[in-house]
């Protein structure tokens, strides 16, 4: 198709600058909420493009929103996400954002002829902020009729099964004392969140299959000679459904009472927050497999069985027809997200030959959504049918 190819060969022309971007993010990794240098160069970019950027949209500095095209054709959206870990650019997060703003390149090159709208929105906070969560909330994509965006990792797939998610933070308050002279004037809460993770322990067996809770503790007593008076630690409870997850989260919350109640102490749970799970909308995982393979790439549907984390695109495709395929910037075992030596693959010409062929297969796949009314139709059938199951 001719729109394809100018499409393609626009975000061929646009690789140095999106390259450049791209490695800059990465050489200057910024953590959730605080992604002011990446988000500046995204929305940069995209002036350079003649777009207008809205910049701290939705209360949140580090987002931003730009939007261009037909106003009377359905609108997609394409994310860039742009923050990164203690350990740097580990979830390669450089690579979404350049790969997301090489879409906009191609797409917008074929200017006022798009049959619908694309927007480019800056998405911060993946990691633990749910930023995209907060963007939804807060009415930032209003009008958006599908989403998508693409992650690396060590597996080139068109479906990612992200598990939901409910984070707890548990704070014990127990009793202090001199722990030789006195202890039995004290209550510890160290004995109640050792305990804890003991019964949670205890529970995981009859937590179903797939599912995962780990937890670490986050400030574990005062002093070595003074009973704990205070302690505190975090769960991150996660499973195949957001309604599961809520019941796997009472349990965890559940076993940190019940040790509360066994060491004398008082336990106060805070849910502060979590992620939906993924629905794969297969309508438009498929056409952008089918344009993947055109670039000579195969992108099969992923196991739903696959070991996997979680992302807050999970809650956009529980709200429109979504898609979050992975592609692959290192060989599979060498290092995959979250890893130190992950961080180099984001930052190799790999990273960057894949950022620039997924732009491709994404900037392809937005096109045939506002383009080709039967796509729509079915990633909207699809995301009805799914939500109601
Ligand atoms: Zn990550
Ligand atoms: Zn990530």
């Amino acid at each position: 198709m001719e729109a394809h190819k100018t499409i393609c060969s626009a975000i061929d022309n646009f690789r140095e600058t999106a390259v450049a971007i791209s490695r800059s993010i990465h050489a200057r990794p910024e953590l959730k909420f605080e992604e002011h240098f990446a988000a500046e160069q995204l929305a940069k970019g995209a002036t350079a493009l003649g777009l207008k950027v809205e910049t701290a949209i939705a209360g949140l500095a580090t987002a931003f929103r730009a939007e261009f095209g037909r106003a009377s054709g359905p609108t997609v959206a394409i994310f860039a996400e742009y923050d990164a870990l203690p350990n740097g650019h580990s979830c390669g997060h450089n690579l979404i954002a350049g790969a997301a703003l090489s879409a906009v390149a191609g797409l917008s090159s074929i200017g006022e002829q798009l049959p619908g709208r694309i927007v480019f929105m800056g998405t911060p906070a993946e990691e633990g902020g749910g930023g995209k969560i907060l963007l939804l909330q807060r009415g930032a994509l209003k009008g958006v009729d599908a989403a998508l965006m693409a992650h690396p990792m060590d597996m080139e797939w068109s479906t990612m099964p992200a598990l939901a998610t409910r984070h707890l933070h548990i704070t014990f308050r127990g009793r202090a004392a001199h722990a030789a002279l006195a202890p039995w004037d004290g209550s510890s809460a160290l004995a109640a969140v050792l305990q804890t993770f003991h019964a949670v322990d205890m529970a995981r067996l009859h937590f179903r299959d797939g599912s995962r809770i780990h937890g670490i503790i986050t400030n574990g007593g005062q002093a070595v000679n003074i009973i704990p008076e205070r302690t505190e630690c975090m769960f991150l409870a996660r499973g195949k459904t957001s309604k599961y997850v809520e019941q796997m989260a009472a349990r965890v919350i559940q076993c940190a009472e019940g040790a509360a109640m066994a060491t004398g102490t008082k336990a106060e749970v805070k849910v502060v927050g979590g992620y939906k799970n993924m629905i794969n909308n297969y309508s438009m995982a498929r056409r952008y497999a089918a344009h993947s393979e055109s670039l000579g790439v195969r992108a099969p549907e992923a196991p739903l069985d696959l070991p996997t984390g979680s992302t807050d695109m999970g809650d956009i495709s529980h709200a429109m027809p979504a898609i979050h395929p992975t592609f692959a910037i290192a060989q599979h075992g060498e290092g995959s997200c979250h890893e130190d030596r992950f961080v180099a693959h984001a930052d190799s010409s790999r990273g960057y030959d894949a950022m620039i062929r997924v732009a491709k297969s994404l900037a392809m796949t937005a096109y045939d959504l506002i383009s080709d009314p039967g796509l729509m139709a079915a990633a909207k059938a699809e995301y009805a049918e799914r939500q109601e199951s």
